[in-house]
């Protein structure tokens, strides 16, 4: 199966009624970058940057961030890499920075709450970030955003960083896309602001099922009420991509749940344009994808946002699959 799997790498992300649905990777490392283009995703949707600051004694300097982003947006060839900002705190520590103990760092000291707090370090990233843009198709995303406010303040530091920038003579690309992930309710709620004030959003389930059902990803007691089916999930996505589609820009998802094959059908229904999954389950989705009907989906969606508990919308998913078969 896999290697049939191998032969699909390079056909087109279509569904049977043509709708185009961009395969993107998520990776936490650039030495993922070869199993991307192997995979055949259209590019990277999400770098998880904080991986580059784990692992050693110290922050990495804008230097060395620089070679990693340039490095990777050369070998992606002009294919796009959404490189999000530092998203440390909740479960990723640094050793060398430790944070102040929290009752509930998930809730806490967090992503763009530090970065707008830690100036200097946020500074550092954006102008390595900023630098590798002259060398491929580099676009920005904030994690953790919750209020306009932050999108504008972090907006605010990437014109000083381009300023920065352009005083030393140094180049970069001035239309760099920025972008901002959707994994806090209330940014799902005001999507259609924060729409306005940025080039692209990317939902982060792993995150918002989480906040949204008040259930600790992390924690194994209640690992079975982590429920993405969940309805109240179901019709937040709705609310996101809708507001995106009114906004006119693209919306994406990188959590877990773009990766996970039963829940193609409600993508597909929502008429999402970017699903961002880890490198190995992007084939998968990508074989649902090739033999799926945009238009079959979207009637299945228009009935799973009438159900009323998470066993009913897993249950026609179930169906669906079924019929596939
Ligand atoms: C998410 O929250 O869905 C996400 C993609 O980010 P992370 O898993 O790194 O928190
Ligand atoms: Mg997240």
């Amino acid at each position: 199966f896999k290697e049939s799997l191998q032969e699909i790498a390079d056909v087109a992300p279509l569904t049977l009624d043509k709708s185009l649905v961009n395969l993107h990777a998520n990776i936490n490392s650039v030495m993922e970058i070869d199993q991307v283009l192997r995979n055949g995703a259209s590019g990277v949707g999400l770098f998880r940057t904080e991986y580059l600051y784990m692992d050693r004694d110290s922050l990495p300097s804008e230097e060395e961030q620089f070679e990693v982003y340039r490095h990777a947006a050369i070998q992606l060839k002009g294919r796009p890499i959404v490189i999000r900002t530092l998203d440390i705190g909740g479960d990723k520590k640094l050793d060398y920075m430790p944070l102040a103990k929290e009752d509930n760092p998930f809730l806490g000291y967090r992503a763009i709450r530090i970065s707008l707090d830690r100036s200097d370090l946020f500074m550092t990233q954006i102008r390595a970030i900023l630098r590798a843009s002259h060398f491929g198709n580099v676009k920005i995303m904030y994690p953790m955003v919750t209020s306009l406010d932050e999108v504008r303040q972090a907006k605010s530091y990437l014109e000083r960083a381009k300023l920065e920038l352009s005083a030393l003579g140094v180049p970069y690309n001035a239309n760099i896309e920025v972008g901002l992930t959707i994994e806090v309710p209330a940014a799902a709620i005001i999507a259609d602001v924060l729409a306005s004030e940025v080039n692209f959003m990317s939902i982060g389930t792993n995150d918002l099922v989480q906040y949204v059902l008040a259930v600790d990803r992390m924690n194994e007691n209640i690992a079975h009420l982590y429920n993405p089916y969940h309805p109240a999930v179901i019709r937040l996505l709705k609310t996101v991509i809708d507001a995106g589609k009114r906004a006119g820009i693209p919306v994406g998802v990188c959590g877990e749940m773009a990766g996970d094959i039963r829940a193609l059908p409600i993508w597909l229904g929502l008429g999402i344009e970017e699903l961002s999954i880890s490198v190995q389950t992007l084939l998968q989705v990508k074989h649902r994808l090739l033999s799926s009907d945009a238009a079959t989906c979207k009637s299945l969606v228009d009935r799973i946002l009438l159900c009323r508990t998470s066993d009913e919308i897993i249950e026609l998913l179930a169906q669906t699959e079924q019929l596939e078969q």
